[in-house]
C-alpha cells in the first residue's frame, strides 16, 4: 500500500451498455448495487487476453472493483468476475429481446448525473429488481419471458411509486367490486382502473377497456411482483397478454419521461407479425 490509498468501490453490477473507446479500451455503463449508475473505462479490455474483456458484455451480472473518485465522470474498472451471463448457451430470440429491452428500460430510467449518491437505497432496490429478473430469465425452468418482462415493468413502476391502482376507480374512488365488469376501463393518465361513469364523464383520455383476464394478470403482478408469472394458473390467454402488454406499455410511456418501446422488443414484434401472428396490433 502506498501512502495515498486510492479509493476503490467493490460491489455487484449489471452491464447496461458498452462501447469501444480508443484503440483497445471499452467504456461500460453499469447499474451497481451500492453506487447506482456508474460509467467505467476498461483499459485494454478489447485485447484478446484482457481479464476485463468478459466484464464489458451487456446483460451480464458481475462483481466489480472500480475507482471511486467523486467528480469524475468515468471511473477506472480495475477487475471483477462474471456472476451470471443470461445469454450463455443458446438463447432464444425472445430471451435476448426481453433482456435487451430490460437493459434499455433501466438505462432510460436513470436520473441525471453519473452517480445516484443521494439515493443509495433506491439504487440497491433497483439493482435487486434487475438481479431477480435476470436470474429468472436465465433459468431454463423459469416462466415465459414475456410474462417475466411484464412483472419487471410492474416492479419498475412500483419502485417509482407509480404502480397502477386496481382496487378502486382512480377518479371517484368507487370500489372495484361496484364497477360493472363490462364498463371497466384502464387509464394511464388517471393511474389505473376507471369506472364507466367517470369514463363517460370525460376522464378517459387514452383509456382502454379492461377485461377480466387482463385484470387477473395485473392482480397477480401486483400481489407477487416477479414471483407473479409462476402463479398465473391457468396460463393467460394471448388476448389477455396483449392487453396487459399494451396497458403497461402505455402506462410506462405516460409516467416515465423518455420511455419508448425498447428497440429490441420492436424487433421481436416485427418478427412475430411477419411470422404467424399475422393480424398484428
Ligand atoms: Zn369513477
Amino acid at each position: 500500500m502506498g501512502v495515498m490509498t486510492r479509493p476503490t468501490a467493490s460491489t455487484d453490477a449489471l452491464v447496461l451498455r458498452a462501447w469501444p473507446c480508443g484503440e483497445t479500451s471499452a467504456v461500460a455503463s453499469l447499474l451497481t448495487r451500492d453506487h447506482g449508475y456508474v460509467k467505467v473505462i476498461a483499459k485494454a479490455a478489447r485485447r484478446p487476453l484482457s481479464t476485463l474483456r468478459p466484464l464489458v458484455e451487456p446483460g451480464r451480472l458481475l462483481t466489480v472493483e472500480f475507482s471511486l473518485e467523486p467528480g469524475r465522470e468515468l471511473q477506472y474498472l480495475r477487475g471483477g468476475g462474471v456472476e451470471l451471463d443470461p445469454l450463455r448457451g443458446e438463447p432464444t430470440l425472445e430471451r435476448s429481446a426481453y433482456l435487451l429491452g430490460a437493459l434499455e428500460l433501466v438505462d432510460r430510467c436513470r436520473p441525471a448525473g453519473a452517480l445516484v449518491r443521494d439515493e443509495p437505497d433506491g439504487a440497491a432496490d433497483l439493482f435487486g429488481v434487475c438481479d431477480a429478473f435476470l436470474r429468472m430469465l436465465s433459468s431454463p425452468a423459469g416462466p415465459e419471458p414475456a410474462l417475466m418482462f411484464f412483472a419487471f415493468e410492474w416492479e419498475l413502476l412500483a419502485r417509482h411509486g407509480l404502480a397502477p391502482e386496481l382496487s378502486l376507480c382512480c377518479v371517484c374512488g368507487r370500489p372495484r367490486a361496484e364497477v360493472a365488469e363490462a364498463t371497466r376501463r384502464f387509464s394511464a393518465a388517471e393511474g389505473g382502473l376507471l369506472c364507466g361513469e367517470c369514463a363517460r364523464g370525460g376522464a378517459d383520455a387514452g383509456g382502454r377497456p379492461l377485461g377480466q383476464d387482463a385484470l387477473d394478470m395485473l392482480d397477480a403482478l401486483e400481489a407477487y411482483g416477479l414471483g407473479g408469472p409462476e402463479r398465473l394458473m391457468p396460463a393467460p390467454t394471448p388476448t389477455a397478454r396483449r392487453e396487459v402488454g399494451g396497458h403497461l406499455h402505455r402506462f410506462l410511456g405516460y409516467h416515465l419521461p423518455g420511455y419508448r418501446l425498447p428497440a429490441a422488443l420492436d424487433l421481436l414484434r416485427a418478427a412475430k407479425v411477419s411470422g404467424h401472428e399475422g393480424n398484428g396490433s
